[in-house]
């Protein structure tokens, strides 16, 4: 196929007149829309205007510019159909075999704060009419979208006078891509916001159809190294999060395991309000923690939470729920870490971290779980064979108001206050979790066990080798005690306070346990599995 004859009609103008500049010289014929010609024309290019080509001029502000029969039948014959070959000629209608259009920039048109009428008018109608139409009938016409692609076209024209099927199915399919993308963040907008254009609430947004998610970058591998791995995220999405953090320092790319145990610790301290409740550390080994802390300063809550387990935090992810400053950025560089986050660094801090190369240290550049309210990804997404599960994220926000004690005894304040760090924390540790915390550090963690009794043992066994004193200790649970055993089991090793859900139908069991061994205990009704 040599072509005669292409349309170009580009929002994105990034090398297009040297690419066409280059078409030309190949004798193809150029035919444009308005802002693409008269740029071309100034860059002293022959190129005739889409009016001329269809005796119809442009009209209503460019809504209607190349959605027309002679475009369409143009680009949509067959060439290797009799009755399509007679219907040009009796209509008049000129082939066109090569299409280079991209589209109006709706994604940047929302990200820039655009009102919703200039949105609206940046959803590209007769762009994506064309790509389609060209992509289509690949098999007799090139569609070019990405300026990336101008040069391989080139030099196949130059090389051999035309573009191989291989290369035309190849410019098909990302066109496709690209239409299927472009529709599916309109229709990703369009459930963000009422029909005001205001937001509407994370749980109101109920995409039938399709979720949409965006390609980042492709990662060294995956979970492993003979697995591949990319990153892709959710476009409309603003909120402090691992996804639209910046790495500040750190030579080597972030990796997939990097990525998932970086969201995990964030998730963890934004639990934490740092004017309310102090600054919180964790830190996380393979998206459980093996060290959870509050203190004043982040140096205190970085040791104490160090100190839970320092064999397991080497080569682990560092998460502050607020500043990190040049005290602790001294004492993290005593010691390997893949990563570091953070809502922000003082200036001192960053340049002591960035002495260990390969440190990675991101930001969410100010950010923290205060501004969480904004707007959030509605959803959370578990990978199967196959397919995804969706569900709501677990953002129920904890209220110690609305906990009920339902043991003999009261908690006592400092236990509450324990107890409230610990119910926090287990939300962020796999499931079957507990938590044993004192003094507002989680001196046991019990993570990912196929019983809670083996998770209650695990955690104390590993609290006591680790030299931590369990007596005076609160014990959280992520979900409610089926038996009494693990309640026996903490009284043992000097637990005082529980926190759990609660709603088991051995409640009664498990209450008369905790009043025997003189232990408070609270339900709090809610449940945070995590898998
Ligand atoms: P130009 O800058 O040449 O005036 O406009 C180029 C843009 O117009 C391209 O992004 C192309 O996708 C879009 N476009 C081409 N034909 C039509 C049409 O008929 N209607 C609308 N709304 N956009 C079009």
């Amino acid at each position: 196929m040599k072509p005669v004859r292409a349309i170009v009609s580009v929002s994105d103008k990034t090398g297009i007149v040297d690419f066409v500049k280059k078409l030309v010289d190949l004798g193809i014929e150029i035919i444009s829309t308005g802002g693409t010609a008269k740029l071309l024309k100034e860059a002293g290019i022959p190129v005739r205007e889409i009016s001329d080509l269809t005796g119809f001029p442009e009209i209503m502000e460019g809504r209607v510019k190349t959605l027309h029969p002679k475009v369409h039948g143009g680009i949509l014959a067959r060439r290797d159909k009799e009755d399509h070959l007679k219907a040009m000629e009796e209509l008049g209608i000129e082939r066109i075999d090569m299409v280079v259009v991209n589209l109006y920039p709706f994604k940047e048109t929302v990200k820039r704060g655009a009102s919703l009428e200039e949105i609206i008018e940046n959803i590209d109608i007769g762009g994506p009419t064309m790509v389609r139409a060209a992509a289509k009938n690949y098999r007799d016409v090139a569609i070019v979208t990405d300026p990336k692609d101008y040069d391989l076209v080139v030099k196949e024209l130059e090389e051999t006078g035309k573009i191989s099927l291989k290369t035309r199915f190849y410019l098909a399919k990302k066109a496709f891509n690209l239409t299927a993308h472009y529709d599916a963040l309109i229709s990703d907008f369009l459930y963000s916001i009422d029909e005001e254009g205001n937001p509407v609430a994370v749980r109101e947004m109920r995409n039938p159809l399709t979720i949409t998610f965006e390609k980042v970058q492709d990662l060294r591998y995956g979970e492993n190294p003979h697995q591949r791995g990319a990153f892709y995220k959710e476009v409309f999405i603003d909120e402090p999060c691992v996804s639209s953090a910046e790495k500040l320092a750190g030579e080597k790319e972030l990796s997939f395991n990097n990525l998932y145990d970086l969201d995990g610790a964030f998730n963890l301290v934004l639990e934490f309000d740092p004017e309310k409740e102090g600054v919180a550390c964790a830190i996380i080994k393979h998206a459980n923690p093996c060290g959870v802390a509050l203190g004043k300063t982040p140096e205190e809550a970085y040791e104490k939470a160090l100190n839970v387990d320092p064999v397991s935090a080497f080569g682990g992810i560092i998460a502050f729920n607020s500043k990190v400053n040049a005290e602790v950025a001294k004492l993290i560089t005593q010691r390997f870490y893949e990563c570091i986050i953070a809502p922000e660094y003082d200036e001192e801090a960053l340049e002591i971290l960035k002495t260990k190369k390969n440190l990675r240290v991101l930001t969410t550049n100010g950010l923290s779980g205060l501004e969480r309210r904004g707007q959030k990804s509605p959803f959370d997404y578990r990978r199967i064979t196959g397919g995804l599960l969706v569900q709501d994220r677990d953002l129920v926000v904890f209220d110690p108001e609305k906990v009920k004690v339902v043991t003999d005894r009261e908690p006592t304040e400092r236990e509450w206050e324990d107890m409230i760090f610990a119910f926090k924390v287990v939300k962020w540790v796999k499931s079957n979790s507990v938590v044993y915390a004192k003094n507002k550090v989680a001196i046991g963690i019990g993570v990912g066990q196929t019983s809670r009794i083996d998770s209650a043992r695990c955690a104390a066994e590993k609290a006591k080798m680790m030299g931590m004193d369990l007596e005076g200790s609160v014990l959280a649970s992520e979900a409610f005690f089926p038996f009494r055993d693990s309640v026996d089991e903490a009284a043992k090793v000097g637990v005082t306070a529980i926190i759990q859900p609660g709603g088991s139908i051995r409640d009664s069991e498990v209450i008369q346990a905790a009043n025997e061994h003189n232990m408070a205990m609270v339900f709090t009704g809610i449940r945070h599995f995590r898998h």
